[in-house]
């Protein structure tokens, strides 16, 4: 089976991540069409696979709370895009659209007999899309996906309610393989805590996407009832949300607790730094639709306090393998960092438990045999 993958950016996401997992361990004969260029690419061709770069243009200015309006304004920009993938997609049989616009342009492109794919990793909800986007996008998946793979049952719940065809909608988990976080010498991660001044310190690790539903704010926030605690606020301001990035800053200036927080932007040592943190936080104030830092987090052996929503409920037994609070409650996320620090034993014990879930549910041989049988079924 040929299978063109489909992603709109170049960055290297957590839908980006988990897609060069797919590609790397699927058996298919595979290429991508990317509409912007990043590491992303870098990463796909170190695999190798061929990656095909098309040009989005004015299509970049369609976000995610689009109105008709701009949609309109995108449309010349749109038509040329669908041509450019029609023509590259002739020789595949699989379109796999690893996006929302990814799945837009690959609806519009895809001939009638072509397998079309819509992995669907973000949630389908007004903290996530236009109503306009949301009612297109459903349309289009009903209309033209031989197949929908949600990245959760509360992703694909969210496709569900905005009107989508239940009976296209399948759950595959995002597989991560744990080889990276075993491989972490206890010796490197002494190096690099000795050479951000962490020595002795307990530290929270916040991981992700600088972006305000992420909300690292909470997080920094809660170190106030925190004393001697520091926070690693490892990622980067990935899709242009500078503006929150600049706010964090300000935030713990104005808290003055600037020697307790250490931004690391974007790294790709993530095992190492999961495994030097003490306690790795999501604070997400919206439902999340998956939280691979979650069950990275499980792999690296350290315990996770998430919060009570999306994808998190799915992945974390609350006092069983990792802790839930309310989103967006300062007080609750310190008062469970408080739990955890005063507990070693029972820290312990959740990151154990942690740790077996994760490679139990979340394994990449899993992921890699569901979204075959989805294809296989497809092309039958
Ligand atoms: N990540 C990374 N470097 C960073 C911050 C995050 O490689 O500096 C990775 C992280 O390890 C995870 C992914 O980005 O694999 C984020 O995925 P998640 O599902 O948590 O969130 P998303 O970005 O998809 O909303």
């Amino acid at each position: 089976m040929k299978v063109l993958y489909v992603d709109q950016t170049g960055q290297l996401g957590g839908g980006e991540l988990s897609l060069l997992d797919v590609i790397k361990n699927s058996t298919e004969d595979s290429e991508i069409a990317l509409f912007s260029d990043g590491p992303f690419r870098q990463a796909l061709e170190a695999i190798p696979v061929p990656v095909h770069l098309l040009s989005l243009g004015r299509v970049s200015e369609i976000r995610r709370e689009a109105r008709l309006l701009s949609v309109l304004r995108g449309g010349p920009a749109l038509l040329k895009l669908r041509s450019q993938l029609a023509q590259l997609a002739a020789r595949f049989d699989v379109l796999y659209a690893n996006s929302q616009k990814a799945f837009l342009v690959s609806a519009l492109a895809r001939r009638r007999d072509q397998i079309l794919v819509w992995h669907l990793r973000d949630m389908l909800t007004a903290d996530h899309f236009s109503p306009f986007l949301r009612r297109v996008a459903v349309f289009a998946g009903n209309l033209s996906a031989t197949a929908v793979i949600a990245n959760s049952e509360a992703t694909r719940e969210s496709f569900i309610q905005a009107g989508g065809n239940p009976t296209k909608a399948v759950v595959v988990y995002n597989g991560i393989d744990p080889a990276p976080f075993d491989g972490v010498q206890e010796s490197e991660v002494e190096a690099v805590r000795k050479a951000l001044g962490l020595q002795d310190k307990y530290v929270v690790g916040c991981f992700g996407r600088i972006t305000s539903w992420k909300a690292q704010h909470v997080v920094i926030e809660s170190l106030m009832a925190l004393p001697d605690t520091h926070a690693i606020i490892v990622g980067e301001a990935l899709f242009g949300e500078t503006a929150y990035s600049e706010k964090l800053q300000a935030l713990v200036h104005s808290l003055g607790i600037q020697d307790r927080v250490h931004f690391l932007g974007f790294r790709r040592d993530i095992p190492l730094l999961m495994k030097l943190a003490d306690v790795v936080i999501h604070s997400s104030t919206a439902p999340e639709p998956f939280g691979r830092v979650l069950v990275e987090a499980m792999l690296a052996g350290t315990p996770v306090i998430a919060t009570r929503a999306g994808g998190a409920l799915e992945i974390i037994g609350d006092g069983e393998t990792g802790l839930l609070v309310t989103p967006g409650s300062v007080q609750e996320l310190s008062a469970a960092v408080t739990k955890l620090k005063n507990d070693p034993e029972f820290a312990c014990r959740l990151a154990l438990a942690g740790r077996q879930r994760a490679t139990a549910v979340f394994s990449v041989n899993a992921m890699i045999e569901s979204i075959h049988s989805v294809l296989s079924t497809a092309h039958a």
